[in-house]
Order: structure tokens, then sequence, then C-alpha cells
């Protein structure tokens, strides 16, 4: 009896996966619009590379908004199975700081696309390249052009995993949300996530500080909440501190109710314990850096922010290290982020990720509008969302051909 058909639009980490998961008893026809496979993924892998998080429960569903069919889909598909089935594949994993998870030291991204992608061939998986998807004819089938044609895609089965809209040079850029729109599907605006704000430094201190780091603080907005870095770049701040809250300062930003963070710059010390520092000494401005072991950029950037009564005042300028408000004018834009936020509306998808209007069809990855912090939980909620729609194909499959 000859294999169901499968054709899968694009070929990041979501569409692999699933890819993967079906190549045995499915004909399996991969279209990417352009020469190779897994472009952002090899992007992913020149910075951390966290291929997922250990996180587990609601410490791990908790870090995704809109989370209900991606909680569903952890369930199935979590950190655990991720990396079980990147040692089948032959990538070891250890876990990191935070809980990030790695390939095994000395493996580097190229080698664990190559992987996957050798398991993909042997079973006879086609790879289309230049074949970019790009809308539906009148039958609703999804329509494919190359270089010199254009025509229908026909399957048992279609995986739709185009990605978002950030670093379009990797191939995710957005043109496919028109043709899922004029199907009548809810789609959601693009915007940036897990990326940088700008903040209006004056130029001298633009000058003396961009590229300096504050190490060891903790950072809120609204009611989150998070520890780790940041960098003061140019035009304002990025950081592993940030990214985890641009969630809430988008939404503060578009109601005006909060523009701003609050770094916490001493963390470790309570507020008494820095009073106590202050007690029974004259201290002036000079020594501050010395008495509150502050580096330069961080007592450049409480001065900057800081009525000149409060900072001369070293019970005050306690309040402050504790709380430094820094105003936020922006996010930085869709182009330069590492992840967004929007898409394809998750009230058009079934639990099984398959369109409730067409129930063949599946949505898979960041095509779809939810967000997560950087850390792994990104591929991980794309792995996720994968399995499950890999898994419910290969159950109607079989209900179709018992
Ligand atoms: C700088 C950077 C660092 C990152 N670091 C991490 C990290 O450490 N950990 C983490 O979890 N996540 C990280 N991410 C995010 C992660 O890489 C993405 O969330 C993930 O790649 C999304 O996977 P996807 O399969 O949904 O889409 P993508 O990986 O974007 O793949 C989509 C594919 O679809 C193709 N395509 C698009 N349109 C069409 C079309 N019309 N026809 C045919 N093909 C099309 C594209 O060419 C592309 O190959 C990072 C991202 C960036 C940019």
């Amino acid at each position: 009896m000859p294999k169901p058909n499968l054709a899968i639009f694009g070929s990041g980490p979501a569409a692999l996966l699933a890819a993967e998961q079906l190549c045995k008893h499915f004909d399996v026809h991969i279209y990417e619009k352009g020469k190779t496979i897994g472009r952002k993924f090899l992007v992913a892998g020149k910075g951390g590379f966290n291929l997922t998080n250990v996180a587990k429960d609601e410490a791990l569903y908790s870090q995704y908004t809109n989370n209900n069919i991606i909680k569903e889909a952890l369930k199935q598909f979590n950190c655990t199975q991720t990396r079980s089935w990147l040692k089948e594949l032959g990538i070891p994993t250890y876990v990191g700081s935070s809980g990030r998870v790695f390939p095994e030291k000395d493996i580097k991204p190229a080698q664990v696309l190559q992987q996957i992608k050798d398991k993909l061939i042997s079973h006879e998986v086609r790879f289309h390249y230049f074949h970019e998807f790009v809308g539906f004819d009148d039958k609703q089938q999804p329509v494919v052009q190359t270089e010199s044609t254009r025509f229908t895609v026909n399957a048992d089965f279609y995986i739709f995993a185009l990605g978002g809209a950030s670093w379009s040079v990797t191939g995710s850029n957005k043109d496919w949300l028109q043709p899922f729109a004029k199907l009548g599907i809810k789609t959601i605006p693009f915007e940036a996530s897990n990326c940088g704000v700008d903040v209006l430094w004056p130029e001298n201190f633009k000058n003396n500080y961009a590229g300096t780091y504050l190490k060891n603080i903790q950072v809120s907005a609204g009611l989150k909440v998070r520890r780790g870095e940041l960098t003061i770049t140019e035009y304002g701040l990025e950081g592993n501190a940030l990214y985890p809250l641009i969630p809430s300062i988008r939404s503060g930003l578009k109601t005006a109710r909060l523009n701003e963070i609050h770094i916490d710059l001493k963390p470790n010390n309570t507020h008494h314990q820095l009073i106590a520092k202050t007690k029974g000494k004259k201290i002036s401005t000079k020594n501050y850096a010395y008495e509150f072991n502050l580096t330069k950029t961080a007592l450049a950037m409480t001065k900057l922010f800081t009525p000149k009564e409060n900072y001369i005042s070293p019970e005050r300028f306690v309040e402050i290290l504790k709380s430094l408000v820094i105003p936020i004018s922006a996010l930085r834009p869709i182009e330069e982020s590492i992840s967004t936020v929007g898409g394809i509306s998750l009230s058009e998808i079934n639990n099984s990720f398959a369109l409730k209007q067409n129930p063949n069809t599946f949505i898979i990855g960041e095509m779809l509008d939810w967000d997560a912090p950087t850390g792994g939980f990104l591929l991980q909620g794309c792995f996720s969302s994968a399995y499950v729609a890999a898994s419910n194909i290969r159950q109607l499959a079989a209900s179709t051909n018992p």
C-alpha cells in the first residue's frame, strides 16, 4: 500500500522534528523557499544555543503566554523528550546555567542540523529548495512558486512551519500572513519579542558607556522580575534580564501605564544592609563606588536618573540602588528581535495544532501567536507543537487507512 503524502512548508526546527517523526511511514516532501534548511537555527547557534530548558510543570508553563494549547503540548513533549530525541539522533546534551540545555561541547549547530538532515535523507524525505509557498488556489490547496513555475501541492496532510517575522535574512518574512488571512483565518500583527529597548541616553553617556555591562542585577517591569545582566548599547539596553520582561513592557508601552523598568543594582543586599553601611560615617558622593561596591557604569546610570538632592543623600541614594527607574521609549524593531509574537491566532487551531476549518492542515512553531523568553523555551515550544501535530497526523492516517 502506498504511504500517505505529507507536504511540509518551511524547514526550521519545527518542520524538521515533524518530518523526523513521520518520515518512516509517510512520503514526506519539504518545500523551503531558501537554498538551505534551518537558517535561523544556525543563527541561534551562534549565540547561546539553548536547545531546551529543564524547567518543569508550572515553572515551565508559566514561561509561555497564551499558553493553554502550548501547555498541553509541553505535557506531551518536554525537555526530557527533546533531549532523548536529540540523543537518539547522536546529539548528546548537557544542562548549563539557569537550566539551559546545550549540545555537548564540540558539537556545532551545523552538525546538529546535519544529523537531523541525514536521518531524513535516509528515509527518503525529499527537500525542494527555492520552493516558496505563495498562497492557496480556488480549492484552498497550497500553491508553490519556483524560479520557473508555479504549481498546486496535493497531499493527504499539510504542515505549515514558516516561522515568525524577525531576522528576515533567515527566511522568516511573514509574507505568508496574507494568504492565510484571505482564507478567513484570524491573524495577529507581528510584534517584537526577546528584543532590546530604546532609552534616550544623553550623548556623553552613550559615548562613555555603550558596550559596558551591568552584571548580577535584578530588573522588574510591572509584576515581572528577572535576575541577570544588561548591556548598555547606543540605542538603549539589551540582555537576558530584560528579554523575559518584554511582554510586560510591550503592553505597558501600549497603554502608557508602564514605560519604565526598575533596576535593583544590589539584589544580594537588603535595603537595611545597605543603610547599615552609611551609619556613623560621612560618606561623600565621591566614595559611593567604593562604599557600595559599584562599577563605573552603575554609578553613572544612577547619577543620570537621580535628582541631585537624592543623589547627595546616602540614605536616599540607597533607595535608588534598590530601584533605579529607567524610562523606556520603545521596543527595538521586529527585524532585529530574537523572536516575534503574533501570526496565526491560537483560536484558529485545535489541541492537535490542526486548523479548525481544515483538519488536514497543521500550523506549528513560531508562526503561531505565542511568546516565551529565550533560554531554550522558544525551541522547546516549536518542538512540542511539531511533536503533537505529527502524533495527530499519524493517528488520522491510521484511522483513514486502518
Ligand atoms: C539571534 C537568535 C538567537 C536565538 N537563540 C535561541 C536560543 O538560544 N534558544 C531558543 O530556544 N531559541 C532561539 N532563537 C529562536 C529560534 O531560533 C526560533 O524560535 C525558531 O527557529 C523558530 O522555528 P520555526 O521552525 O518556527 O521557524 P524558522 O526557524 O524561522 O523556520 C522557518 C522556515 O520557513 C521558511 N519559509 C518562510 N516562508 C516561506 C515560504 N513562503 N515558503 C517556503 N518556506 C518558507 C524559512 O526560509 C525558514 O527556513 C533564536 C533566534 C535568533 C534570531
